[in-house]
């Protein structure tokens, strides 16, 4: 039995079976280093991004703590983003399948505070949420803290930025001292080490060196000058033609432009930013999820939380000023051990930052010039699938199966040419590939789903 194995572990053979039906044969390092001492009940505060495996950590952490018999909230997890809390539950929703009768109650601001309410009253034993509603919460007494035994702050670095400091302090002050606190966090400025020492107790420290990413990206800077920016950025797509990528911008201003700048040269963008309202980011995020949006221009809070699996290049279209950053931007390519490419573009009075990278990653950055990219003139990227959405979603007690089943079956559309579905309170969105769309629209326009007639329309 190796060090890693999730059977070395004094945890159930009920939960060694689930991990093992989830596909988790060993312990990736921050779980082979962080879950013994999570389950000895330490506190620890974890160096960890998300592509680590850090949430499992966590997730088989508490739930070993959890007693399905006493009906109080046992464990909570703040998250800074709506879309990492519901990736979090998603996560914990299948490492509690060992186990019968656990509940979990996700608390995410921008949705109706009604049905929230009513899944607390039927007794919580895990809460996933973001801190400014579940604050709302404990304002309104409708979420009780004093049972809790385990704390999660989930990018904790992340939420400081995003300004949640005291929000966080309130929260943590209604939970009882005995806790257990466990803190994740991609960087570790000095706010995160005060935050530590004021909340957390002899915490175990974990650090995972993210040097086994970085080995398998390649990482390339182009030096330009100012107005050169735009030219560059084309000319990296025509030479490395990226299937996925995420292109890194510092505002939310710059986001829009290049999105735009690209759209007019035939690159299908989006761009994805904190002034989206939450409609608008759902359907950026689900675009670029089913593979019908190729390319998301983000600014680094927007592209937190961002359920990525294979991304095949990063662009920074400008270099952050934090090296940290930069290595946290570039982690989302080369996952699970696919190559994954890098690109940077920075301008002469941008060397500084080059160099911090240089010494932090103790390596040197190889430099180029956009000169030595092979270009086509005749270059276009079009994402192989289109979205659909459908005015009737969760509260329509639409299903995607009903999606599925209405598309496969009288619409004549193959399986293979639908991709992901996803269903919203009153809308829903399947992917469908390019080449089917006309049949698919034709068909929702005359026939029904669900024994309804639903409005459907390409999302552009
Ligand atoms: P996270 O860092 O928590 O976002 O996890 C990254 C990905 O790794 C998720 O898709 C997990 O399902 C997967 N994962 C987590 N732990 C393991 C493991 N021990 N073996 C294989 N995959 C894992």
């Amino acid at each position: 039995m190796s060090s890693d194995s999730f059977s070395s572990l004094p945890i159930s053979a009920a939960q060694i079976a689930n991990l093992d039906s989830m596909g988790y044969k060993k312990m990736t390092p921050v779980q082979a280093q962080s879950l013994p001492q999570i389950i000895r009940g330490k506190d620890l505060i974890a160096k960890a991004k998300t592509g680590s495996g850090k949430t499992a950590a966590f997730g088989v952490g508490l739930l070993n703590n959890i007693n399905p018999r006493f009906f109080g909230v046992q464990a909570l997890v703040l998250c800074p983003t709506r879309e990492l809390a519901d990736q979090v539950g998603k996560e914990l929703r299948k490492l509690a399948r060992f186990t019968p009768n656990i509940k979990l109650v996700l608390l995410c601001g921008g949705k109706p505070l009604g049905p929230q309410i009513g899944s607390l009253e039927h007794g919580a034993h895990i809460v996933v949420g973001t801190p400014g509603r579940i604050q709302d919460h404990l304002r309104k007494g409708t979420l009780k803290l004093d049972g809790l035994k385990t704390l999660v702050l989930d990018e904790a670095d992340r939420m400081l930025d995003m300004g949640f400091s005291e929000v966080m302090t309130d929260i943590i002050s209604q939970t009882p001292k005995t806790r257990q606190t466990l803190l994740f966090s991609a960087t570790y400025p000095d706010s995160i080490e005060q935050m530590s020492r004021s909340i957390q107790r002899n915490p175990v420290r974990v650090t995972v060196e993210s040097e086994h990413q970085s080995a398998v990206i390649e990482q390339l800077f182009y030096e330009v000058k100012k107005h050169e920016r735009n030219n560059c950025l084309l000319a990296l797509f025509e030479h490395y033609r990226p299937e996925t990528t995420v292109v890194f911008c510092h505002t939310k201003k710059q986001c829009d432009e290049v999105a735009e700048f690209l759209r007019d040269h035939q690159i299908e963008a989006l761009a994805i930013h904190g002034d989206l309202d939450q409609r608008d980011r759902d359907q950026v995020l689900v675009r670029f999820a089913n593979n019908s949006c190729s390319v998301l221009v983000a600014t680094d809070v927007a592209a937190r939380g961002l359920d990525i699996k294979s991304l095949q290049a990063v662009i920074n279209y400008e270099l952050p000023r934090d090296p940290e950053v930069y290595v946290h931007r570039i982690g989302r390519t080369g996952r699970a051990g696919e190559k994954g490419i890098a690109l940077s573009i920075f301008s002469a009075s941008e060397e500084v930052r080059v160099n911090a990278i240089s010494d932090y990653q103790k390596k040197p950055c190889i430099c180029d010039v956009p000169e030595s990219l092979d270009r086509d003139p005749g270059f276009s990227l079009q994402s192989p699938m289109v979205t659909i959405q459908l005015d009737a979603g969760r509260k329509n007690k639409v299903r995607p199966g009903d999606i599925l089943g209405a598309l496969t079956g009288d619409a004549g559309l193959s399986g293979s040419q639908i991709g992901k579905i996803d269903i919203f309170d009153m809308s829903s969105y399947v992917a469908v590939e390019r080449t089917a769309l006309r049949q698919a629209l034709n068909y929702l326009a005359q026939g029904k789903v669900k024994g309804r007639t639903i409005r459907a329309r390409k999302l552009r």
